[in-house]
């Protein structure tokens, strides 16, 4: 990503769309300066967002200085105490939600009117549902050994480095922000370089809400300088990341050093199986969302899998379908997928579908730009029966490509949705519950959406098996991680009173 141009400085405050956003980071409840910028775009148009401070060394090392000093009154506040706080951040989320969706269509080119409706209504959510978990649901009967009382806590556990990815910015977040403020750490964001606009917005909105200086600080800048220099830190207690399974591997080499604890949720490469009871029409359906968000989902269904004695009458259908999906300006309501969110990776993403072009794949639809939209548009591509050993199948695209292919029997099913390193989610279409609860017990995935897709609960397990993830998060699985989990256990002799 440091192919961006980089800059010698920047200016303090930019103009977004009418909106003022802080460039610096913010640690200990300050705006801070770095010497050096990186700059910002819109996938939209390409046009210039501003430059923003891009952070080293130096800038991890105070923000998780003043974390590190935040936090002994952070946690000593309790889960009410904080959940104050947070709920009324929450509130100012909510309070923001035009602003924060307008920002983050400039700077991520995901659809406006999603960001305004579902997005950011739920960045409101996961605050406010952790707040609340902590100070309502969060608790552990006390049970007896042999007359002694086992009395379990979720402790807070000091300075938790978030690192987070460019396709959903602020939603992914605050699915850590949340808990992890909730339990009592604090926190220290490190935006996606690509999309680092609202989490400077949401800085501030912190700072309205009353959070403590140093309790919730965001640096900015590349992976590869603070990214890194934060997740070596030897005074952090955690390290949550969501993004490539290759840029896990560098964390976790680092994390191993000073053995800090790690969650992690990668790539996927889910399968999307239509076995041939399936209502064809609800699997079509589900089949053409894989396209949403211009395919930048790591939970896409990427890989459909359909019975063969339905695969022409579907391919068909989902080609009709599909073939109305509106590509376009993020901005206009009419809009159902947008552009590919830089450069970079719309080269990646093109890169995959020459590549399977050159090998003689079979592709039924799109297969190029959409380029009278502008640089980054890519247009909902189909490749048909592709060879199964090809990195199409086996690779996370993350752009809008999916593969059709077909099976014979519910065995040669499972074992080809189980075939790649990815285990983030999978999706089954049938009409019989007895077959969906068999095949899906086979299915190995974090989450198994059956006749349906992208229902998500806050108190269910999240994550990914296999090379997609380490840990879960949701519900108490959050705290657990962000947390230290504590039994103290207590005699029934040797009291005085
Ligand atoms: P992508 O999902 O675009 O392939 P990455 O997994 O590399 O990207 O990036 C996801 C997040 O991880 C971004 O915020 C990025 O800056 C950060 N990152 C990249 N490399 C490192 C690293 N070596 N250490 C810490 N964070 C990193």
């Amino acid at each position: 990503m440091n192919k961006d141009k980089v800059r010698k400085t920047a200016l303090h405050t930019i103009d977004v769309v009418g909106i003022k956003i802080d460039t610096r980071h913010y640690i200990g409840g300050q705006r801070v300066a770095s010497a050096e910028a990186f700059t910002n775009t819109s996938p939209i148009d390409g046009s210039f967002l501003g430059d923003i401070c891009r952070g080293t060394q130096k800038e991890a090392d105070l923000a998780v200085a003043a974390a590190k000093a935040a936090f002994p009154a952070w946690a000593a506040l309790g889960p009410k105490g904080r959940g104050e706080l947070l709920l009324r951040l929450a509130e100012l989320v909510e309070e923001n939600i035009e602003t924060l969706a307008q920002l983050e269509t400039m700077d991520n080119g995901s659809l406006l009117r999603s960001h305004r409706r579902g997005v950011m209504p739920r960045v409101a959510m996961n605050i406010r549902f952790f707040a609340e978990w902590a100070i309502n649901e969060l608790q552990h009967p006390d049970f007896e050994t042999r007359g002694h009382t086992n009395k379990i806590s979720w402790d807070p556990s000091g300075v938790a480095v978030l690192i987070t990815p460019w396709n959903a910015p602020l939603m992914l977040a605050t699915w850590k922000i949340g808990p992890a403020l909730a339990a009592g750490d604090t926190v220290i964001l490190k935006p996606a370089e690509w999309t680092p606009l609202s989490a400077s917005f949401f800085a501030d909105l912190t700072k309205q809400a009353g959070i403590p200086d140093g309790v919730f600080n965001v640096v900015q800048g590349f992976g590869k300088e603070i990214g890194a220099a934060l997740v070596a830190h030897a005074d952090i207690a955690r390290i949550s990341f969501t993004g490539s399974v290759p840029t896990a591997k560098v964390i976790a080499r680092s994390a191993a050093d000073n053995l800090t604890p790690v969650s992690f949720e990668l790539g996927g490469k889910s399968p999307c199986v239509v076995l041939e009871d399936a209502d064809i029409d609800l699997a079509v359906e589900l089949a053409v969302e894989q396209y949403d968000n211009a395919g930048q989902v790591c939970l896409s269904g990427t890989r459909i899998l359909v019975h063969e004695s339905i695969a022409d009458a579907f391919a068909l259908k989902f080609k009709e379908k599909a073939l109305q999906i509106i590509q376009g300006d993020p901005r206009d309501e009419a809009t159902q997928i947008g552009p590919q969110i830089h450069q970079v990776h719309f080269d990646r993403v093109k890169g995959f579908v020459d590549r399977a072009k050159e090998s003689g794949a079979n592709i039924i639809m799109g297969g190029e730009p959409n380029s009278d939209l502008g640089g980054l548009y890519f247009r909902p591509t189909l490749v048909m029966n592709p060879d199964p050993t090809s990195e199409i199948v086996t690779s996370e695209v993350f752009g809008p490509v999916l593969c059709l292919q077909t099976f014979k029997t519910d065995e040669e099913a499972i074992a080809m949705a189980n075939s790649t390193e990815f285990g983030l989610a999978a999706i089954l279409v049938t009409g019989n519950k007895e077959r969906a609860e068999r095949v899906a017990k086979q299915l190995v995935a974090g989450t198994i959406w059956v006749n349906c897709f992208f229902v998500r609960d806050l108190r269910a397990p999240f994550g990914g098996s296999k090379k997609s993830g380490i840990g879960r998060e949701g519900g108490n699985w959050s705290f657990d991680f962000y947390a230290d989990v504590k039994n103290t256990v207590v005699s029934p002799n040797g009291w005085k009173e």
